[in-house]
C-alpha cells in the first residue's frame, strides 16, 4: 500500500508538543518514528542521553520500520507458494543435505555471482521449502525475488503467446528475467508448443546473459525434462547454460510427508508388537 500523497504540509498548532510531533511524524509517513517515539524519548531521558543520541535512536526506528516493510511487499510479490523458513527445516531427517551448502546458500552469494541451483529427489523431501526458504533469504538481504511454479508459467506463458497485445507478453517476460532470483518450482516433463519452448530458452538465456540466478526444483533427472525446450539443439544450449554455473544438491531420502508414519513404525517396532 502507497504512502498518502501529500500536496501541502499543514501542521496544526493545538494539542501539547507531543500530539503535535506525531501528528507531523504521520503527516510526513514517519511511522516507525511515530510508533517508537514513547519509548525513545523514555530510554533517552533515563539513560540522559545527548540531543544526538536520542534522535539517532529515533531515526534508526524509521529504518528498521521501512527495513521490515519492504520485506513484506517484496515477499508479497514474490508469490510464494508458500512461507517457508530455513530455521523450519529439519536437517537431521535429511542426512543426504549437507548443512554446510546449505547455509553458504543461505549468504545469498550465489545470487551475486549469478549462479543456479538445482534441487533434485524425490516428493516431500523438501525442495520446495528449501527454495522458498533461500527466496526469503534472498529477499532479506536485497535481492528481488519470484517463485512460480513450471505449471503455472506454462499455463500464463501459452496465455500471453496467444494473446495479440504484446503488452502482456512483455509483463511475463519482465516478471521472469528481472527479478535477481527466479525460483521455477517443479520442472517436469511436458510436449511444449514450438514457441512455447521458444519462450522458455528466451528465460533461461536472457537470465543467463544477465547473470541472473535460478532456482529449479525438479524430481525428474535434467536429461528428462529439456524437451521442454522443443528442438533437441535449443534444449542443449538451455542446459548448458543452466549448468555453466550450478550448484546441485541431490536429496535422497524419505518423503517428510511420511516422517510421522515413520515414527510411529518405528514405536512399534520398538515396542515388540510386530
Ligand atoms: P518437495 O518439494 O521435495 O516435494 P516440500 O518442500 O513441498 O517437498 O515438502 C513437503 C512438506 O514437508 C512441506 O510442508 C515442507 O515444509 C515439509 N518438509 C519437508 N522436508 C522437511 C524437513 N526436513 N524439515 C521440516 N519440514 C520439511
Ligand atoms: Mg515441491
Amino acid at each position: 500500500m502507497g504512502r498518502k500523497k501529500i500536496n501541502h504540509f499543514f501542521v496544526s498548532n493545538n494539542g501539547s508538543p507531543k500530539e503535535r510531533v506525531l501528528s507531523t511524524l504521520h503527516l510526513l509517513g514517519l511511522e516507525g518514528m511515530a510508533s517508537s517515539l514513547d519509548n525513545v524519548a523514555e530510554k533517552a531521558i533515563k539513560k540522559q542521553s545527548t540531543f544526538f543520541d536520542f534522535i539517532e535512536d529515533l531515526v534508526s526506528n524509521e529504518t528498521i520500520y521501512k527495513e521490515s516493510k519492504r520485506i513484506e511487499r517484496w515477499i508479497r510479490l514474490a508469490k510464494f507458494s508458500s512461507s517457508k523458513q530455513l530455521e523450519e527445516f529439519d536437517f537431521s531427517f535429511q542426512p543426504s543435505i549437507d548443512k554446510k551448502v546449505i547455509r553458504e546458500l543461505a549468504s545469498c552469494r550465489f545470487v551475486d555471482d549469478g549462479k543456479n541451483v538445482l534441487f533434485l529427489g524425490p516428493p516431500g523431501v523438501g525442495k520446495t521449502h528449501l527454495s522458498i526458504a533461500l527466496g526469503m533469504e534472498a529477499i532479506n538481504k536485497g535481492h528481488e525475488a519470484r517463485f512460480f511454479t513450471l505449471d503455472k508459467l506454462i499455463e500464463l506463458g501459452e496465455k500471453a503467446l496467444h494473446n495479440a497485445a504484446s503488452s502482456s507478453y512483455n509483463r511475463l517476460f519482465a516478471a521472469l528475467t528481472n527479478p535477481k532470483l527466479l525460483i521455477l518450482d517443479d520442472i517436469d516433463f511436458y510436449e511444449t508448443s514450438k514457441d512455447l519452448g521458444m519462450f522458455l530458452f528466451q528465460i533461461i538465456k536472457e537470465r543467463y546473459d544477465k547473470k541472473r540466478s535460478t532456482i529449479l526444483t525438479s524430481n525428474k533427472k535434467f536429461d528428462e525434462w529439456k524437451d521442454l525446450f522443443g528442438e533437441s539443439r535449443r534444449a542443449e544450449a538451455a542446459l548448458d547454460r543452466i549448468l555453466e554455473r550450478v550448484v546441485i544438491i541431490n536429496i535422497t531420502g524419505d518423503s517428510y510427508r511420511i516422517k510421522d508414519r515413520l515414527a510411529k513404525l518405528k514405536n512399534v517396532v520398538a515396542s515388540g508388537s510386530i
